[in-house]
């Protein structure tokens, strides 16, 4: 049965040209796009999606890199969306994601690192309805 998981192009892939070969990786990968946004979080926009990292010393800078340039939040549906959606994206850093991700091909960094998957479903519930909300989609 289909599940969803969200993601977001992040400001440096969307600053270096990369939306449209990132969506078309992710279509034919098997996943449907069934909401996209292309927007710019506020400051506590990117504080509270990030709330779990906000002990970490990497905080300031990664709220500082999420407000930096417009993103594009979207949900995605598949069979396994989110364990699948991890495999496609890599590792968190670039240096360690397999060759063929999509954080390989266009990750600058581990801060600046092109794209954001969801880790569990519980939390693609939660970040789709902080962007999305509960409006129909198709
Ligand atoms: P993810 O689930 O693979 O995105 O990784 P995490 O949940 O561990 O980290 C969330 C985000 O914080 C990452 O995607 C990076 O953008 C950022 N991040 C993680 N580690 C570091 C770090 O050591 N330094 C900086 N500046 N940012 C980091």
């Amino acid at each position: 049965m289909p599940s969803t998981t969200f993601t977001m192009i992040k400001p440096d892939a969307v600053q270096n040209g990369h939306i449209g070969a990132i969506l078309q990786q992710i279509n034919e990968a098997g996943f449907r796009i069934t909401a996209m946004e292309m927007t710019r979080l506020s400051r506590v926009e990117a504080e509270t999606f990030y709330a779990v990292h906000k002990e970490r010393p990497f905080f300031p800078d990664l709220v500082a890199y999420m407000t930096s340039g417009p993103i594009v939040a979207a949900i995605l549906e598949k069979d396994q969306a989110v364990d699948d959606f991890r495999k496609l994206i890599g590792a968190t850093d670039p240096a360690q994601a397999e060759e063929g991700t999509i954080r390989k091909k266009y990750a600058s960094s581990i801060a600046a690192n092109a794209i954001h998957g969801s880790d569990s479903d519980e939390n693609a519930q939660i970040e789709g309805s902080f962007f999305f909300g509960t409006r129909q989609r198709f």
